[in-house]
């Protein structure tokens, strides 16, 4: 599931690999930007658009 993360222009909902967030600053996210990680306020699961990229490349990986 794509997850909230600042990304200086408000802020998006990349999908990560791994299966929880180990508590590092920084991830690269599928897309391969690195995002800053927070802890994601409910404002922002509402409020942050999904990541086109990484929401295409995981649905083209189902076979
Ligand atoms: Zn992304």
């Amino acid at each position: 599931m794509p997850i909230p993360a600042p990304d200086g222009s408000g802020g998006t909902r990349h999908a990560f690999r791994g299966h929880r967030w180990l508590g590092t600053p920084t991830e690269t996210a599928i897309c391969e930007r690195g995002t800053p990680m927070a802890r994601p306020s409910e404002m922002d699961w509402i409020c942050f658009p999904t990541c086109r990229t990484c929401d295409e490349t995981l649905k083209g990986e189902q076979p």
